[in-house]
């Protein structure tokens, strides 16, 4: 038996300090886990629930990556988030188990055409336009669990050419990384390689072709990217 194409090419990620690879399956993405940026958003986040969307993995650009500008959009935003990397999965998985299931962490950016998002919201259509495009999903070398201490108050943060645009702590999290798991599981069968885009902090805004973007998690890693001239 023989493939009558070739399989799609592994995307993977780096693991700080070291050789190895991370290859990445699915990639998940929290919307308005950071009452901050829902309020920016025009939302009330005492009465709306996180909720989810997907990327592919092509999606993924490592660190010092070059992101194409996407088409069909003159108003790309960056939103500067945690990422969970999942070494195990399942479904319907306890909070209390949820952590067996992380290999590591990165700093992400969930890019995001707000242009057609906003298009997306405004008819009630899914938003997938908006937010799944080649590159919408740089992440940093991961770290592993093991090498990462309390995450609660970690400063995450973001800067276009060296002027900071998003600054917030972990702690501000709406919904923590084992109740994401555990509720991520519940409607999706969760596997090894997923990733987890856990939601941005206030001071989203637009990107240009040109910038250099810098996103960091202090204790969790460092993204360089810069979207192509
Ligand atoms: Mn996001």
């Amino acid at each position: 038996m023989a493939y009558v194409i070739p399989p799609a090419a592994t995307t993977s990620l780096a693991v700080v300090g070291t050789q190895d690879l991370f290859p990445v399956h699915n990639i998940y993405c929290v919307g308005r886990n950071y009452a901050d940026h829902a309020i920016e958003m025009g939302h009330d986040p005492d009465r709306e629930p996180p909720f989810f969307f997907m990327k592919p993995a092509y999606a993924c650009l490592g660190d010092q990556g070059v992101m194409a500008y996407p088409g069909e959009s003159e108003d790309v935003h960056h939103e500067v988030e945690l990422v969970v990397a999942l070494q195990s999965g399942g479904q319907n998985i306890p909070v209390a188990d949820a952590m067996a299931c992380v290999y590591g962490y990165g700093v992400g950016i969930d890019m995001t055409r707000r242009d057609l998002q906003a298009q997306a919201k405004q008819l009630a259509r899914p938003w997938d336009a908006g937010k799944v495009f080649l590159h919408a999903a740089p992440c940093s070398a991961l770290r592993p669990q093991a090498q990462v201490g309390e995450l609660a108050a970690a400063v995450i943060n973001l800067a276009i050419n060296g002027e900071q645009k998003q600054h917030g702590t972990l702690d501000q999290m709406i919904w923590r990384v084992p109740e994401i798991i555990s509720r991520l599981s519940m409607l999706f069968p969760l596997l090894p390689g997923d990733l987890i885009f856990t939601g941005t902090p206030a001071g989203v805004g637009p990107v240009q072709r040109g910038d250099r973007l810098h996103a960091a998690i202090a204790g969790i890693g460092e993204l360089h990217i810069q979207v192509a001239p």
